[in-house]
């Protein structure tokens, strides 16, 4: 009990601490372009830390944040000593802060999307994490799947309608591309739900805290391109049915017979691959 309450207080004086070091010192003015939504609630922050661990086995398991701002999320991830982190920050203005801040930090100053992660990390395995800039969210998961088979976990906060559609299971709304490709190789977690108050400046949109974990899939046992034009092209049209959405992609209508009244949310990840399957040799 005694060792809970000091537990807190410490807690306490450090969100204080936080408050006030943020609100004095010369902060990073918030850019819109950059999708820049400062977290101020330390709890949400270490909570978002932790959702690395149960993933990590190793010491120094090499970690990737993404965009961290003024560090509110780095801090925690500096602490840990199963990690070792690196940091790539567009901002220049954050740059700036960052290095006066965390000089041990090891950051790299410029665009994820465009970062050449081989680089960065030759060999062997990493995570990804970050409270991620919203309006890039997707396309820094489509770069995920680029490195799936180096990317164990990823995890972190985006918008909650990301993260439902991501989590999302066949026969939802929310169901579409991203759920298929992502979870074709990885398990999702919606890990909970954090509202837009303790953001600096508040999103005008919902936020949710989201865990990839990599499944045990090795190959998908079918042309992995052919695999994603087949899940887009269905669900660029999603409400017709796949005869008429596909109808480019199939050349002998009696193969795919069973697929074709049905609609793309209606295809669990494992029909989309075995449609895949079906449609391949007609390629040729
Ligand atoms: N992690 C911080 C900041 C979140 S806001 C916090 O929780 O408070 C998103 C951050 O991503 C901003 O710092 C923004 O500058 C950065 N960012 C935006 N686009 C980026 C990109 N393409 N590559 C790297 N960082 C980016």
């Amino acid at each position: 009990m005694e060792k809970r309450r000091k537990g807190t207080t410490i807690f306490l004086i450090n969100q204080i601490l936080w408050t006030t070091i943020t609100n004095k010192m010369q902060k990073v003015r918030a850019k819109k372009s950059l999708g820049q939504h400062f977290l101020k609630d330390l709890g949400v922050a270490q909570k978002i830390a932790e959702t690395i661990n149960p993933v990590i086995t190793d010491t120094r398991f090499p970690v990737l944040e993404i965009g961290p701002g003024m560090g509110v999320l780095t801090q925690f991830l500096l602490q840990n000593p199963a990690i070792s982190l690196t940091a790539i920050e567009l901002d220049r203005e954050s740059v700036a802060y960052l290095k006066e801040w965390y000089p041990e930090l090891n950051l790299i100053e410029g665009d994820f999307l465009k970062l050449d992660l081989n680089n960065v990390f030759p060999s062997g395995q990493f995570g990804v994490i970050g409270n991620y800039p919203y309006n890039i969210s997707s396309q820094i998961f489509f770069k995920v799947l680029e490195y799936k088979d180096r990317i164990p976990v990823c995890s972190g906060m985006i918008q909650k309608e990301v993260a439902e559609r991501i989590a999302s299971k066949p026969g939802k709304k929310a169901y579409g591309i991203l759920s298929v490709l992502l979870q074709a190789w990885y398990d999702i977690e919606y890990l909970f739900t954090v509202d837009e108050n303790v953001f600096n400046p508040p999103p005008k949109v919902k936020s949710a805290v989201v865990r990839l974990r990599r499944n045990s899939r090795q190959s998908l046992g079918c042309d992995e391109r052919l695999f994603k034009t087949v899940v887009k092209t269905a669900f660029n049209q999603r409400r017709k049915q796949l005869r008429n959405s596909l109808h480019e992609l199939i050349s002998d209508e009696a193969k795919v017979e069973s697929y074709l009244t049905k609609r793309p949310e209606q295809l669990s990840v494992e029909e989309f691959i075995n449609l895949t399957k079906l449609l391949e040799p007609c390629q040729n």
